[in-house]
């Protein structure tokens, strides 16, 4: 067997697990509004189905102050119950197990009903918290005992505590948001009596056959933190109060170090669970970029762990664990870490889905089902709009043959691939070149596809799939040499000089400029060139487990420019964005907003900022100002009276991106 340690039965006294693979919590957005439990529900059993040992719900507040946001999930009521017994009935009956995290906001809750231990304002929301009165801390004990009791009336098998990340009890451990001198802070053994009192007194209300997972905070990665022993201590006194599972918990949401994003090496907190695992005798969940069965297997053989934690990659692909117990990881849909689906749509107030899987969350209402009846379809282009219609189609009966005039599959991806910290991007076209064989998609690279032999060809109709150009700009000098445009420098490898300005700072203008500053290999690939490039102390010898960050030198001098004004990034992604312009900036990369290009010459880039002339002294311009749609073959072949439908760039090339361009080839292919 390929993977024994991760398919090895986990015994918890009154129940066995059948392998390593805890579902973590993660909001969908599902569980906020009672008429959404259907589709949480069958979000849930098809993750059951696909064989996850445990699984975790997205954070369930115990009260109206530990919201999320205004009118959050919350089960504090009897008559919240009905609503998660859909969820937990639809579980068993696929033979899972579900536990509900109960997570109460603290000062990370978005609305003025939040408190937090001491009056304290937390940087990333607006509301000032109100401090909880000695009666309300034991209120708020009170509610969370309350919560896991009507959880276990719902029919879960357990909860879990969310202990870390910033939240309520995070805030109480730590001295940083912590300044009560009563009973319930003063010295880290009475900030630490909240956890204790709410593990212990649920124990004694839901007896011993209920699973109560602790999330712990072991590294905070914040100033004036938790230091290791008192992390250990509080980790003990959680096992002594009759925690069943410690999780582990990275970092709070305020911290200035990435923890889940796509440049976070795979596994790369795994040796703080490693340390803690010496001192506490209950099974340690570990997690964090955890999003192959390969490095799943590498660290519970380690022993670092005894089960491994997955979110987002079971959004991914619900069939993860099957398809790893059948030795088929090949063909997992992995996780990529961009963020782009789940978490900055949960931050924006919009329900999950998922990138690479847009039938995540959709589950009840995007279904691949056989063709009625079966038609020969082409499809232009097999970038991720193309690749996603044709394996689609093929999947459901159509015959389907899918053109690129590349000599690779993939499309703009093959560029994306290669920016230092997207190297899962690969994993994508190694998922798509799959499907293609497994779905009989025939597959015709290096072939320029015309619109008079797709008419000759016969077919029923053509999904044009044919992508995007990039904008050229206009300025005197901009027919130099000198000037590259983004296909130049990431696909055709062409020479860049040592000092660069980049005309555009969208996605593609940041991702240039980390591509030119990046010594290789990328720091993603080692973690610990990439903690000591963010000051991560893995050893925790500080508390927070945090040190001086030690960037290596860029390897060019790259200015990124907008012509808008204020700050370029502004509109980068909601979770990710921060990620970017902090690895630019402490690469010293010059970002100005308000640029107005005038010409370029062997003295440089001339421009005006700010209605000041400046001359930037450069080698090479390289530009990245957006794109437009590929859409000539679509109106030849409209004109020809071909049927077609247009999907992705070719369609809209204004804010497109794979998500869009993967759920419009998925959406589209189901219907047809
Ligand atoms: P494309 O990917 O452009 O594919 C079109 C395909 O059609 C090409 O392979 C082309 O060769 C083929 N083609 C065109 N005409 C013909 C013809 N007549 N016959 C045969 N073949 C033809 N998006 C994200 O969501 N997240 C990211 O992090 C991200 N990072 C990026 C980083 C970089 C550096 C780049 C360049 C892009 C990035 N993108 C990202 C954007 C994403 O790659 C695009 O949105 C996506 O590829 C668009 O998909 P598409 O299928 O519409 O078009
Ligand atoms: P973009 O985000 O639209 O950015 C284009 C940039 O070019 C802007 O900074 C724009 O700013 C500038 N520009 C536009 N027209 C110009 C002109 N005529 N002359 C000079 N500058 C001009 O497009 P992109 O960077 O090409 O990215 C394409 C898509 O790929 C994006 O929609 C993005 O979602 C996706 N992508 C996503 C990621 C990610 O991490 N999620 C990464 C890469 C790409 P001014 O108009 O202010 O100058
Ligand atoms: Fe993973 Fe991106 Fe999908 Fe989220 S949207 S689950 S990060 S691939």
């Amino acid at each position: 067997m390929r993977y024994p340690h991760l398919f090895a039965p986990l015994d918890l006294g009154h129940v066995t697990l059948p392998n390593r693979v805890l579902m973590g919590s993660m909001h969908t957005g599902l569980e906020d509004r009672a008429r959404d439990f259907d589709k949480l529900a069958a979000y849930f059993a098809e993750r059951a189905r696909g064989g996850v040992g445990l699984m975790v719900t997205g954070g369930i507040a115990p009260n109206i102050e530990g919201w999320l946001k205004p009118l959050g999930g919350r089960l504090s009521m009897p008559w919240h119950v009905a609503r998660h017994r859909k969820v937990t009935k639809a579980v068993h009956a696929e033979g899972g197990r579900i536990c509900m995290q109960i997570l109460h906001g603290g000062r990370y809750a978005y609305h003025p009903l939040s408190v937090a231990p001491s009056r304290i304002k937390s940087p990333i929301t607006p509301f000032t918290p109100r401090a909880l009165s000695n009666r309300g801390v034991e209120r708020t004990i009170k509610d969370f005992v309350n919560c896991a009791r009507l959880a276990q009336e719902a029919g879960y098998d357990g909860i879990e505590v969310m202990g870390s990340e910033g939240y309520l009890i995070n805030e109480f451990v730590t001295a940083r948001t912590n300044t009560r001198s009563d009973a319930w802070g003063g010295s880290a053994e009475k900030r630490m009596r909240f956890p204790i009192e709410i593990v212990r007194r649920t124990r004694a209300a839901v007896g011993r056959d209920f699973i109560i997972i602790y999330r712990l905070s072991m590294l905070d990665l914040v100033d004036n933190a938790q230091s290791w022993d008192e992390i250990v201590q509080l980790g003990k006194g959680v096992e002594q109060a009759g925690a069943s599972i410690i999780n582990t918990g990275i970092g709070w949401h305020e911290a200035r170090v990435p923890t889940i994003v796509t440049s976070v090496p795979r596994a790369a907190f795994v040796s703080i669970t490693a340390k803690f695992k010496a001192e506490v005798g209950l099974p340690l969940v570990t997690t964090n970029r955890i999003n192959m069965p390969e490095t799943a297997e590498q660290v519970l053989a380690s022993g670092a762990a005894d089960m491994v934690s997955m979110a987002r990659p079971l959004l991914a692909d619900p069939e993860w664990v099957n398809k790893a117990r059948a030795e088929r990881s090949d063909r997992i849909n992995t996780c990529i870490a961009c963020n782009q689906a789940c978490l900055d749509h949960v931050f924006e107030n919009r329900m999950a889905t998922c990138l690479v899987n847009p039938r995540a969350c959709n589950e009840t209402e995007l279904r691949i089902k056989p063709a009625a009846q079966r038609k020969h379809y082409a499809v232009v282009g097999a970038g991720p709009a193309g690749l996603a219609a044709a394996t689609t189609l093929a999947e459901r009966g159509h015959a389907v043959t899918l053109f690129d005039v590349a000599n690779e599959i993939g499309g703009q991806f093959n560029m994306a691939k290669r920016i230092p910290g997207k190297e899962e991007f690969h994993e994508t076209l190694r998922y798509f070149g799959h499907r293609i064989a497994d779905t009989g998609v025939e597959l015709r690279l290096g072939v320029m596809a015309s619109a008079e032999q797709l008419q000759r060809d016969g077919f029923d109709a053509v999904v044009v799939a044919t992508g995007v150009s990039p904008r050229r700009v206009n300025f005197p000098g901009s027919n130099d040499p000198r000037v590259l445009s983004y296909l130049d420098v990431l696909r055709d490898n062409k020479p860049v000089g040592a000092r660069v300005a980049i005309i555009g700072a969208g996605g593609i203008g940041f991702d240039v400029a980390e591509f030119l500053v990046e010594h290789a290999p990328s720091p993603t690939t080692d973690v610990v060139r990439w903690s000591a490039e963010w000051g991560v102390d893995l050893g925790h010898s500080e508390r927070g487990g945090l040190k001086p960050a030690k960037p290596q030198p860029p390897l060019r001098q790259v200015h990124l420019l907008q012509r808008s004004a204020g700050k370029p990034g502004a509109r980068l992604n909601k979770t990710t964005g921060w990620v970017h312009r902090a690895t630019l900036k402490a690469k010293k990369v010059e970002m100005i907003g308000g640029v107005s290009y005038r010409h370029f010459d062997d003295a440089g880039l001339h421009v005006q900022i700010n209605d000041q002339p400046r001359v930037l002294e450069v080698d090479n311009l390289v530009i990245c100002a957006g794109q437009e749609p590929n859409r000539a073959l679509a109106d030849q072949l409209t004109a020809l009276g071909v049927p077609v439908h247009v999907i992705g760039g070719a369609d809209v090339a204004a804010e497109l991106d794979a998500k869009r361009a993967i759920d419009q080839g998925t959406r589209l292919a189901a219907r047809l």
